[in-house]
């Protein structure tokens, strides 16, 4: 029976040791401070925003949102940025994507002070990790790590396998299991027989964006799967090819006429040794991490 990696227990147990590390701040005068900004009301964003700022003041930080209308020009949001590049009470800023078409994203991100960068885009912090050097890592591949090293996963030696190359989940993760010493491939939408190389996975990481997408027979029997993907299934046919005959996610489904399901087949999981739930799973730590690199933020920028 394949163990499940909760990431209910990882994400309580980072969160109760960064309130450890705001008392321990809050004793030398310092209050870590994290800015949300959040453009418009994109439903999804409202939820993730909404669980950031409520998680940060649970937390004791100094929590603040900032909402540009839909309308916000670049220029107006980089004075947003540069405003809160300048404020020292703030430690962290975030810039809650997705953003709207006329806003030029990388500019914004590149703008951050990289001090500041706790969510880990802005190239300096991309350069520091593909280096090897102390950085802010992007919040979800650092919650990768986490749930690989708390659960006791050996990392060094292990070939993993990340299918996936984006910025801000795929080669954030590829570096940091290389920067733990396993023997990284990544894979892409251009990969040439892609289960052959899944196969030869001791950890594989799915960060896709494709429900289901891993199937049993990409992977091999033992390994460790973290699922990263988060996917809405709405139809009853794509339900059913994933949870024919579960109840619980039957029930889920007939009340709310939606299930989350990851970039990796449930019956992927059965075959596995170990794997991270979706939900339940790598989505939480992402948080955490987000909180843990903001009072991480906090004392690099005072040299404590
Ligand atoms: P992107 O769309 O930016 O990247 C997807 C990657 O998957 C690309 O590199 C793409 O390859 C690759 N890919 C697509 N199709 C295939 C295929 N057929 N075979 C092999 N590789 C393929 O997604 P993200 O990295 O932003 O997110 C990935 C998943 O993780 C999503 O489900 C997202 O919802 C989830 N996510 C979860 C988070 C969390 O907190 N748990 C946080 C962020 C994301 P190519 O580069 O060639 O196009």
């Amino acid at each position: 029976m394949a163990k499940v990696l909760d990431g209910v227990e990882i994400a309580a147990e980072i969160k109760a040791e960064v309130a450890a590390e705001v008392k321990e701040l809050a004793a030398r005068g310092v209050r870590p401070g994290l800015a949300v900004v959040q453009v418009g009301h994109v439903p999804a964003s409202e939820i993730y925003v909404r669980n950031k700022v409520q998680t940060s003041e649970e937390l004791g930080f100094l929590s603040e949102r900032i909402t540009p209308p839909e309308t916000v020009t670049t220029e107006e949001m980089l004075d947003v940025i540069r405003a809160l590049n300048d404020r020292d009470e703030i430690d962290g800023i975030l810039v809650q994507l997705p953003l709207p078409k006329q806003v030029d994203a990388k500019a914004l991100l590149d703008a951050i002070d990289p001090a500041k960068d706790v969510d880990g885009f802005h190239p300096i912090n991309a350069g520091r990790l593909q280096a090897g050097r102390p950085a802010l890592a992007p919040c979800t591949p650092a919650g990768v790590i986490e749930i690989l090293k708390r659960s006791g996963i050996p990392i060094a030696g292990a070939n993993a396998v990340v299918v996936g190359r984006s910025d801000i989940v795929g080669k954030p993760a590829a570096l940091l299991l290389l920067n733990e010493n396993a023997t990284v491939t990544i894979c892409h939408s251009k990969t040439r027989d892609l289960g052959a190389v899944t196969r030869g996975a001791d950890i594989l990481v799915a960060a896709i964006g494709r429900p289901g997408f891993i199937t049993p027979e990409m992977v091999k029997p033992g390994a460790t799967i973290i699922d990263v993907g988060i996917n809405r299934v709405t139809e009853r046919e794509e339900f059913d090819r994933f949870f024919a005959g579960n109840e619980k996610r039957e029930a889920a489904f007939e009340k709310r006429g939606s299930v989350i399901v990851g970039d990796v087949h449930p019956a992927a999981f059965e075959i596995a040794g170990a794997y991270t739930p979706v939900p339940g799973g790598v989505g939480l730590l992402t948080i955490a991490m987000l909180m843990s690199n903001t009072v991480q933020a906090a004392r690099m920028r005072r040299g404590l």
